[in-house]
């Protein structure tokens, strides 16, 4: 019997509370691997990284220029060259009182050595040089651990790895860090009428978009995918998809199946084998979603309509997804535009509505609807930058009026 369920309830559930719902229902996956930090990228680190290190790792020229010691300059005398120090070549030896050296951006200020000159500003002749300008004590010096000091922290854990992050922690030295393993996620398409694009279609056969539509998706979230296929609407196979995912997978999603006419197979088995509830949710497209646990995994249903899979998919699955991912979901981004043509609406579920939103001439952000609005329609979601989302009790918009969007962004969520 589902024991997650909220269709015996009259009305429909709100999408703010599903979401909520899914979110509680649902934590981070436990498991940790180790990487090379040049595939770290966009991953969750699971435990701190303390710099073992200074950054800079010693005293180094911002310039190319001369360094020496500040006081020398109080008398105004010439000081004696004495060597050179570059890059990955430092001087050995000891800038003693009236001398200098000759340094290159990036190379080790030599021991006795506080301040450096821009060669620009020294008159140079044979092995002696003169200053022609004011100094200030450690002038384009970069000091030892002036960016990172050896044992400060670096990153912690639970931040998702950036490109700036992969730079710090090169420099760190760092080779390998230990991340949150990537969920895997089971997804099969239901139906006997779906061919796999490049078969031949035969009559009343469709092509199956969405799985590979959420496979995309589900790359680009940076998750792994068991792929299952396309499933016939055959309650053994579908039976034994589901119990090789549950094993196999931290979570599964599938499309197709889940209403109530007669080769709904997956709600069928789905209800025998898992607590699973049937949802209804007060959003168009999308409506039924079903959403629970097959022996522990959890399981998200979405419609076969292809422009309702992915609209759900959008916004229920991706923020459960995120927060087993390790990631905080802090709610859709949006932004409010102009409405440059009215909306027809009734209240009662949340409209997600396909638009094109851009900046006009004077720079005010304005949205309009892109074509029909059916929940078969993938030419004009295809055309969408955006989701025009009117609340569930707005009723019909007029033109001219302001309108939340959410901009279509990849990963969306
Ligand atoms: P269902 O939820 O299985 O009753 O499917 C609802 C509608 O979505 C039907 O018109 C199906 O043919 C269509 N559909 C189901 N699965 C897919 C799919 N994977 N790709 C494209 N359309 C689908
Ligand atoms: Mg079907």
């Amino acid at each position: 019997m589902p024991t997650i369920d909220c269709c015996s309830q009259p009305g429909l559930m709100p999408i703010e509370s599903a979401r909520e719902k899914l979110l509680e229902a649902l934590s981070p996956i436990s498991g940790t691997e180790t990487l090379p930090l040049a595939q770290a990228a966009g991953r969750v680190l699971a435990e701190d990284v303390i710099s073992t290190v200074n950054l800079p790792p010693c005293d180094n020229s911002a310039m190319d220029g001369y360094a020496l010691r500040f006081e020398d300059l109080a008398s105004g005398l010439p000081l004696e060259l004495i060597g050179k120090s570059f890059a990955g070549a430092p001087f050995d030896g000891v800038v003693n009182p009236g001398t200098c050296v000759r340094i290159m951006t990036g190379a080790a200020v030599p021991a006795g050595a506080d301040t450096v000159v821009m060669q620009e500003n020294v008159d140079a002749q044979g092995e002696s040089i003169r200053i022609n300008c004011e100094v200030r004590a450690g002038d384009h010096v970069r000091r030892c651990g002036e960016d990172v000091a050896e044992g400060a922290s670096l990153l912690k854990a639970g931040e998702r790895i950036s490109v700036p992050h992969i730079a710090l922690l090169a420099a760190a030295g760092v080779g390998t860090v230990t991340v949150v393993r990537k969920p895997v996620i089971a997804l099969f398409s239901t139906g006997d009428e779906l061919r796999q694009p490049g078969e031949a279609l035969g009559k009343g056969d469709i092509y199956d978009s969405n799985r590979i539509a959420l496979l995309s998706a589900l790359e680009q979230l940076d998750l792994d995918v068991l792929d299952l296929g396309i499933l016939p609407d055959n309650k053994q196979a579908i039976t034994d998809a589901l119990q090789r995912a549950s094993e196999e997978a931290d979570a599964i999603i599938t499309s197709g199946g889940v209403s109530v006419g007669e080769a709904d197979y997956t709600r069928e088995v789905l209800e025998e084998l898992g607590e699973i509830g049937f949802w209804k949710v007060a959003m168009k497209p999308g409506k039924p979603f079903a959403f629970g646990f097959l022996q522990g995994t959890p399981f998200f249903g979405l419609p076969g309509n292809p422009v309702s899979a992915l609209v759900t998919f959008y916004q229920l699955a991706v923020p459960a997804l995120s927060v087993m991912k390790g990631d905080q979901w802090t709610g859709p981004q949006t932004l409010q535009a102009k409405l440059l043509k009215p909306l027809k609406k009734k209240p009662g579920r949340t409209d997600f509505q396909r638009g094109v939103y851009r900046s006009d001439e004077n720079g005010v952000l304005v949205v309009e609807p892109v074509g029909t609005q059916g929940s078969h329609i993938l030419s004009g979601l295809a055309a969408a930058n955006c989701f025009i989302v009117l609340a569930r009790e707005s009723g019909s918009v007029e033109a001219g009026e302001q309108v939340v969007i959410e901009p279509l962004r990849v990963p969306l969520g």
